[in-house]
């Protein structure tokens, strides 16, 4: 394709002599894009495998000696790399290892989620800074939400001493379907928010630019940055908690769709004409695995009188409508009968969930986050049973199921990764010369 468009440029000059500038011009930005393009690749290999020599950058990226010098130059001006030392002091030439300058820089990173706001302060290593977390109740309308988030902002950022010429972005991650490009939350059936500008409410009261994406999307990024994931190529987050939602990273990118609803398996029929799901629809993965419908079965359960019923019920403190999914788990750990039988049960339809992802996408790995994952010694093993019975040839069997590393975090620290992701990129350094020159 290249080469097709440099022909035509090439016939434009012939032809019309403005388009001649216009082909000049063309090649400027083009040769402006490639300089930023190989200052992200050097950066990127530093940020994977650092600290790194020049000649091992030269390896990794494939660029000339003189390319990554004069880069390396540019980066240490910029006050984005540093030195780490020599690489072997004891003998031989001592070549200099070059490393992240981790604290150059702040990105701030928000997860606005159905029972929980938590917003970080992070490094360029994704490292937190600060953190603040609250009950996501009483804050009334989204503008509510939106305040209560702006103030947490700016309130960390002051505790901390972090001057503004340091922070980079403000990353949010919202559970349901994301505009991106509009940073608009389009439909959040856990929120209950339609259309609701995020990006441009917050960078409006922050002063600051903000980078809106779906909350799985972001914590899957930062599980393949800084946890779980690190170095894997193809990967599949799977994040149970209020609601039930994927992540992909196909080739090393997180993958979007067509319109930004990749990812959605929690509102995949696996059993038909069974509970109602908070998208409408019956029988949902969501409806019957996450930690609200674990709550529902149980009491369902209980109710009908099932054996274990009354001491899953005195766990809970003797009220039905108190019994949740953190009860059902702790039943089951401590060995009732009726908690291990709804653990297992949500395992099955989980592998069901699994099981497709692992099917269409054929990752690495599975890594199973959000807050139900923190019971998943409790059903890993009927994820993984689900995952050799439903998979052609029991291809299944080699996927690694994994469990977040981040935790509680990865939705925070996924949503400053995705402030990262885009400063590490060329748009993103192109940014970052702009707001320096
Ligand atoms: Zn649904």
């Amino acid at each position: 394709m290249g080469s097709s468009d440099e022909k035509n440029a090439v016939d434009v000059i012939k032809l019309n002599p403005v388009s001649y500038v216009a082909a000049v011009e063309m090649s400027t930005v083009s040769f402006e894009r490639m300089r930023l393009e190989n200052r992200s690749a050097v950066l990127n290999v530093i940020r994977k495998y650092g600290p790194l020599s020049r000649t091992e950058i030269v390896g990794r990226t494939g660029l000339t000696l003189t390319a990554v010098s004069k880069i390396v130059s540019e980066l240490q001006r910029s006050g984005l790399i540093c030195d780490a030392g020599a690489a072997n002091p004891n003998g031989g030439r001592k070549a200099r290892l070059l490393r992240i300058n981790s604290a150059a820089r702040v990105a701030v990173g928000v997860n606005v989620g159905y029972s929980r706001i938590c917003t970080v302060l992070t490094d360029l290593d994704g490292r937190i800074l600060a953190r603040h977390a609250c009950v996501n109740r009483g804050l009334g309308s989204p503008q509510g939400v939106l305040d209560y988030v702006a103030d947490t902002v700016h309130g960390l950022l002051a505790e901390n001493g972090v001057s503004r010429d340091k922070i980079i972005a403000v990353g949010v991650g919202i559970p349901g379907l994301v505009d991106t490009r509009r940073g608009i939350s389009v439909f959040s059936p856990n929120l209950n928010w339609h259309q609701v500008p995020v990006g441009e409410y917050l960078e409006s009261r922050l002063g600051l630019p903000v980078i809106v994406d779906n909350d799985v999307r972001a914590a899957t990024l930062g599980e393949r940055w800084h946890g779980a994931g690190k170095g894997l190529r193809t990967l599949v987050g799977l994040f149970v908690g209020t609601g039930i939602g994927a992540g992909l990273v196909i080739d090393g990118k997180l993958h979007y769709g067509a319109t930004e609803s990749a990812g959605e398996i929690g509102h995949t029929v696996v059993v038909p004409g069974g509970p109602i799901c908070s998208c409408g629809n019956r029988g949902c993965l969501e409806a019957v695995a996450s930690g609200r419908a674990i709550a529902d079965r149980a009491k369902v359960a209980v109710a009908a009188g099932a054996p274990g019923g009354e001491e899953l019920l005195q766990i809970a403190g003797g009220r039905l409508e108190n019994l949740t999914a953190e009860h059902v788990a702790l039943a089951a750990r401590q060995g009732n009968v009726l908690g291990r039988q709804l653990m297992e049960e949500t395992g099955r339809f989980l592998g069901i969930g699994v099981s497709i992802l692992c099917n269409v996408i054929n990752p690495e790995a599975v890594v199973l986050g959000g807050g139900v994952s923190r019971s998943s010694d409790l059903f890993l093993g009927a994820v993984q049973d689900a995952l050799e019975t439903h998979t052609l040839e029991g291809r299944g069997r080699g996927v690694k199921v994994l469990v977040s590393q981040l935790g509680a975090d990865a939705g925070p620290v996924g949503a400053a990764t995705l402030v990262l992701q885009k400063m590490f990129s060329a748009e993103g350094l192109a940014q970052e010369a702009a707001g320096q020159g």
